[in-house]
């Protein structure tokens, strides 16, 4: 049997960051973190200050800071003075076509250089970002400009035809609709322009906007049980979260190749895959191609990745391409291995420990949380399984919240180890959420007073053992994680009932063993459509050409009714116990019959 502890034995010649975890706690501030930032002029902060000119400016000019990994093998290096001189012109071009200040750019393009340049020079230029996944279908895409109120877009030629064009009419505040990439000279898109035309007539000198700590910097989508898709809104002083955990969490040195896998259409990738390194002035490698094993464990070795950030999904699948396709290759450079986004199971951390060795670190924050908060840090002993401690700066609690009338009153602190309840953070960490955008009621609910002051609650079930380590137990609401992606069942369920046939829908997580969990759709027919093999097929290319194929349901069942409560909310939960033939729980709320 393993043992339940992996002993660390530290490089004596390349000490981490965070070598006494309890004594950096205690003297850590959020302040002195600040401090190693360089900051602007009047108290002003700005990402893409902190992330490209500070070090464009200084001894790290030129030095590689983006390697990008075309997916048909070629690649193009981008020192930080070139990502200095683009994100300028990007910024100026923004200007040029007519944004201000506060207008939201959104992002949809997979991993190509002009995305990095986009987020960097929006951000120089005060623009808010907000990014989208590729994968997206046209309804998830159409929703969220919608509510963010997005002023132009940034996408692709391709992805503009197949997904946007039918709902252009829709998006009436899009005003300008940028084409990334068009290199073969193909004509633009009517009603959009080209990018690389704006470029090339744009200044090469732009004055980084001198954004207060609190402006508005990035709109992060994230997925509720109920209800549309959240927005939420994170300001330029997030760059000291990003810095700090970059350092503390990830433990990233100038001279590092880090590679962060996750799309920069999830908060993983922004946070992770453009900021944070960026910040500590590495080499980060961007890899357009999807994910295929042989080629990942060529981008390690051949890269030289030296610190690698990935997903429990990723580490699943390459396990299941075998231990024999990653013993032909060394990943003699890799020093420090780390994964969020799902748990990670103890085998997945042992599977680093024996196969790249190295074990692979643990660590656990959200959308809303915009940073790491806890983590298997370098210096800390891993108990495979659980998500490691609290980051400096961070202050975390398991709670049981006080219910009346449906809204939480208060919340009792448990101190008690290896009980379970709610994880909440002590409000106040630079890259806390400020709000979900035109849902202020939304945004206050999430948030309690204490004795221990104002605590954001998480909605995340898990237990904190005697020694401080925090084990994940679940989701406290309806959400699914597939891949490493949250989707909201609602948005699913709303997408099948557009079609004629759907009465209503249920939508759930069903575990399974690669992707964590895979959507599971109920769906009740309406009166004179009778279920068939050939309706399923069409309910699933019909949720796949709305939603895309990273949020439509895998599998789909047909029921007669759906079980709801007396107040007629569907009882997911009843549904998957259901499906997994799991006690039903508490039913005293079902509606007879359902
Ligand atoms: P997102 O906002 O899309 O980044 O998803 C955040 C959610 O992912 C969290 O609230 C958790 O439910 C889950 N999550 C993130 N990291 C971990 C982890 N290390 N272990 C277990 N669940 C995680």
């Amino acid at each position: 049997m393993r043992p339940p502890v992996i002993r660390k034995k530290l490089d004596a010649l390349r000490p981490p960051h965070l070598l006494d975890f309890e004594r950096e706690r205690t003297s850590f501030s959020w302040s002195q973190a600040r401090a190693e930032l360089q900051g602007l002029p009047g108290g002003a902060l700005n990402i893409a200050h902190e992330a490209v000119e500070r070090h464009a400016r200084g001894a790290r000019a030129n030095r590689v800071a983006l390697r990008w990994l075309g997916a048909g093998g070629d690649s193009i290096d981008f020192t930080y003075a070139d990502l200095s001189a683009l994100s300028n012109r990007f910024a100026d071009a923004l200007t040029r076509v007519g944004l201000a200040r506060g207008d939201v750019l959104f992002l949809l393009a997979p991993r190509i250089p002009e995305l990095y340049i986009a987020v960097l020079g929006a951000l120089k230029a005060g623009v808010v970002v907000s990014p989208l996944f590729s994968a997206f279908g046209p309804e998830p895409i159409a929703t969220r400009i919608r509510l963010g109120r997005g002023r132009a877009l940034l996408t692709t030629r391709s992805l503009y035809e197949r997904k946007v064009a039918s709902i252009r009419t829709q998006l009436e505040s899009l005003q300008t609709v940028l084409i990334a990439g068009n290199h073969e000279g193909a004509p633009v898109p009517e009603g959009a322009l080209g990018l690389d035309a704006l470029l090339d007539a744009a200044s090469e000198r732009f004055d980084t906007a001198a954004t207060r700590p609190d402006e508005l910097a990035l709109l992060h989508f994230t997925s509720g049980t109920t209800g549309k898709p959240k927005g939420a809104m994170h300001v330029h002083e997030a760059v000291v979260t990003h810095y700090a955990t970059g350092k503390y969490a990830l433990d990233l040195h100038d001279d590092d190749v880090f590679w962060c896998t996750a799309d920069p259409g999830w908060v993983t990738g922004m946070s992770y895959g453009v900021i944070a390194p960026l910040l500590h002035g590495v080499t980060m490698i961007v890899d357009e191609a999807e994910f295929d094993a042989e080629r990942w464990y060529r981008i390690l070795r051949d890269e030289r990745v030296t610190v690698w950030y990935t997903a429990p999904t990723a580490v699943r699948m390459l396990m299941k391409a075998g231990t024999e396709l990653a013993r032909q290759f060394r990943f003699d450079r890799l020093r420090f291995v780390a994964s969020v986004g799902e748990p990670l199971n103890p085998e997945a951390v042992w599977w680093g420990h024996e196969v790249l060795g190295l074990p692979i670190h643990d660590n656990w924050w959200q959308t809303e949380t915009g940073g790491i908060m806890i983590a298997n840090t370098p210096a800390l002993d891993i108990k495979p399984g659980s998500m490691g401690k609290p980051l400096p700066g961070v202050d975390a609690f398991v709670v049981r919240r006080r219910v009346e009338n449906e809204s939480t009153v208060g919340v009792e602190i448990i101190d008690a180890p290896d009980e379970e309840g709610e994880l909440a953070l002590r409000a106040g960490w630079p890259s806390m959420f400020r709000g979900y955008l035109g849902n202020e009621e939304r945004y206050r609910k999430c948030f309690v007073d204490s004795p221990r002051g104002r605590l954001y609650l998480t909605e995340d079930l898990v237990r904190r053992d005697a020694d401080g380590y925090f084990w994940f137990v679940g989701r406290a609401d309806d959400v699914i994680k597939s891949a490493g992606h949250l989707i909201g069942p609602f948005e699913v369920e709303s997408a099948l009932m557009e079609h004629p046939a759907v009465a209503e829908a249920g939508v759930i997580g069903k575990p399974d063993p690669v992707i964590g969990e895979a959507v599971k759709a109920f769906v009740s027919l309406k009166p004179g459509f009778a279920a068939s093999e050939a309706l399923r097929l069409e309910l699933l290319g019909h949720a796949r050409k709305r939603l895309g194929p990273a949020v439509a349901p895998k599998e789909i069942d047909f029921t007669t009714t759906l079980p709801r409560t007396r107040s007629g909310k569907i009882m997911r939960r009843l549904l998957r116990a259901r499906e997994l033939g799991l006690p039903e729980g508490d039913t005293s709320t079902l509606e007879s019959g359902g």
